[in-house]
């Protein structure tokens, strides 16, 4: 048994508690019913990457893109794929840099696509570059 852990509900932002294993796949969202993981990224503005990163137990990984980035582009669906291959052991979430400009000046990112990773609300691993799914799985389970 591991220990319950506190999961952001990505509808309604209520934290739930689920099991600590593979049990929270199915989990529901106490507050609206929604499952808690439907594999595949959520889209964040500023204040709900801030509810996010803060507030879930589970690592957090973030893609930082704009509309008008080519790689970005190409890598939106494997970032999608390995929505599947992380969860629930980590949340992703996808961040537009052009509407949510304050978060990307807070990190210092530069160059798109970027990849941050949280734990516990803090920055533990960044990386910029598109990649394929496997290695965004690789990278993000090599930095937990
Ligand atoms: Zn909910």
């Amino acid at each position: 048994m591991t220990n319950p852990k506190h999961i952001v509900c990505p509808h309604c932002g209520a934290i739930n508690r689920v099991p600590g294993d593979r049990s929270a796949v199915p989990a529901q969202c106490g507050t609206c019913k929604s499952k808690l993981f439907a594999g595949e990224p959520l889209p964040v503005d500023s204040a709900s990457f801030d509810r996010h990163t803060a507030k879930n137990d589970i690592p957090v990984l973030v893609d930082v893109w704009a509309p008008w980035c080519g790689p970005c582009r190409s890598m939106a669906p494997q970032f999608q794929r390995a929505a599947q291959m992380l969860e629930p052991d980590v949340r992703l979430l996808k961040l537009n840099s052009d509407e949510q400009p304050e978060i990307s000046a807070r990190y210092g990112i530069r160059s798109i696509p970027t990849m941050l990773l949280f734990k516990n609300g803090k920055l533990t691993a960044q990386t910029s570059g598109a990649m394929e799914a496997t290695r965004i799985a690789n990278w993000a389970r090599s930095n937990l």
